[in-house]
């Protein structure tokens, strides 16, 4: 090899020894200090899935290519565009998932659910895929949950979709959410509003950015919910939806409305709205949040989808759900300053010196852990002044000490941090003593919390009397002012 070549070789192999990694474009590391934001939504999800009754799925990362392509449609940005697929060793070809529903539907037909009694209701929640152009709230690795009710039909059930979904923004102290709402009809009706509907942007199409003059072809319904300016101006004219209904769908949508007006849930009706997919039937809707510039960002979104299980091979099944964007959720719980999760603090700090206290500690740590009782140490710190300003700074209320003496003797300091005392005690009594401990300052702050709440209703009472005394005064010098008018006004 000649020289040049050899040194480039090398210096090579030294940038890429040299090399720090980074995460790829459109992913990120969600960091421990965002975590009690994300805790929170989850808490949050969890409780109304359980009041709701919905039972959890989890579902693969990768799925059949084809689910998408066939359920979700071929023509869809999310398939055509935005995809991650590829091919495995084994030459399947599979993809990252970029949505939910298709593989819940796949999960119901696969695990013969369709027995089950109706309506079958499932939640997920996980990373989705999408190869976008990455920008401010939009990851190509982020964060969906959904909710799916399989094989119901009633309009109560889209109304409950759309209940549960303002209760986690509400939740979530999320204000300032629209409801934005549409019926795209079904079957029966879609036909006969397609030609129309097509018949208005042929004689528009030199208007009509390039993806709308080929879904004019292939979905011309999609045309409705483009963003380009002058195909919104287009669209503003054009034939809507819901004025071509079939008496199904109309009747399906106006018990939709009525359902909504009575649990007072406000929407904005929105003919252009038919969400990007192609299961979409009858309702469809989205939950749009401004800030306070003004800009509108989509939490989340859904609609029912009452064709989806038939076209991936399974029986007739009318079916409605939902998916919110968690990333999107999390940084409006920022905005709103949201209060977050906070997790339990431990009461107990272990502190040790020396390597055979080290030893002993870790025994003691897990009999601690294992009792219920939850226990902070840091076993990598020596020095045992900063292991007990640590845990002055977590507010522990008992430290245990283990020094080297302690640990020949078989014993512990037991420090109180309240009080300040302290005693030795054999570690065999250890765990006894510290749940001794824990129970009697528990106690002693429920008593506190007893006496505080009674002299605060003690002065709340107090006030309230003054009140009156104050209020009656003010009435009697009222009712003397009154008749010393009188009396001055009958003498004259
Ligand atoms: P969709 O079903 O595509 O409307 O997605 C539902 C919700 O997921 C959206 O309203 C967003 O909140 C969220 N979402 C969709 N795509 C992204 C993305 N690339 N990055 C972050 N959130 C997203």
């Amino acid at each position: 090899m000649p020289r040049k070549k050899q040194e480039n070789k090398k210096k090579n192999l030294k940038r890429q020894k040299k090399k720090r990694f980074q995460t790829v474009r459109g992913m990120r590391d969600i960091l421990p200090n965002e975590q009690p934001y994300w805790q929170k939504l989850r808490k949050v999800i969890e409780k109304i899935a359980v009041d709701y009754n919905y039972n959890r799925i989890d579902l693969p990362l990768i799925e059949d290519v084809d689910l998408f392509k066939r359920g979700t449609g071929e023509e869809t940005d999310i398939v055509s565009k935005e995809i991650y697929e590829f091919k495995t060793k084994g030459g399947e070809k599979v993809c990252l998932r970029p949505e939910g529903t298709p593989s819940v539907v796949r999960a119901y037909l696969q695990h013969g659910m369709r027995i089950a009694p109706k309506p079958v209701k499932l939640s997920y929640s996980g990373p989705m895929y999408r190869y976008d152009r990455p920008q401010e709230g939009r990851y190509r690795e982020f964060f969906q949950f959904g909710f799916e009710a399989l094989g119901e039909q009633d309009a109560v059930l889209d109304a409950q979709m759309i209940q549960m979904a303002m209760r986690i923004f509400k939740a979530l102290k999320i204000h300032n959410v629209t409801l934005h709402l549409n019926s795209i009809g079904c079957d029966e009706c879609r036909p006969s509003y397609n030609k129309l509907l097509i018949s208005y942007l042929n004689n528009r199409k030199s208007s009509l950015c390039m993806d709308c003059k080929r879904r004019l072809k292939t979905n011309p319904l999609r045309v409705l919910d483009c963003k380009e300016e002058k195909c919104t101006q287009v669209v503003s004219q054009a034939p809507q939806t819901v004025d071509h209904l079939c008496s199904d769908c109309k009747t399906h949508f106006t018990s939709l409305l009525e359902y909504l007006d009575e649990i007072q849930i406000p929407y904005l009706l929105r003919p252009q709205l038919v969400r990007g997919l192609d299961y979409y039937t009858k309702t469809v809707f989205e939950f749009f949040m401004e800030d306070d510039l003004g800009n509108q960002s989509a939490l989340g979104g859904g609609g029912r989808y009452d064709y989806l299980v038939r076209k991936l091979g399974g029986p007739d099944t009318p079916a409605v759900g939902f998916a919110c964007g968690m990333d999107r959720l999390v940084n409006a719980m920022k905005s709103q300053k949201t209060d977050t999760y906070q997790p339990p603090t431990p009461k107990v700090y272990l502190a040790q010196l020396g390597d055979v206290a080290k030893k002993k500690s870790l025994r003691i740590f897990e009999e601690l852990e294992r009792t219920g009782i939850m226990v902070a140490e840091s076993f990598g710190r020596g020095n045992l002044r900063s292991q007990l300003s640590q845990a002055n700074k977590i507010k522990a209320e008992i430290v245990l000490i283990i020094g080297q003496r302690e640990a020949l003797d078989g014993t512990a300091i037991l420090k109180d941090m309240n009080s300040g005392g302290q005693e030795t005690i054999p570690l065999d009594k250890i765990i006894k003593e510290v749940k001794k401990r824990l129970h009697k300052n528990a106690e002693m702050i429920k008593k506190i919390i007893k006496q505080k709440a009674a002299q605060k209703k003690k002065r709340k009472t107090k006030n309230t009397r003054k009140k009156i005394q104050l209020k009656a005064k003010k009435n009697i010098h009222k009712k003397t002012k009154k008749s010393i008018k009188k009396k001055v006004s009958r003498k004259k």
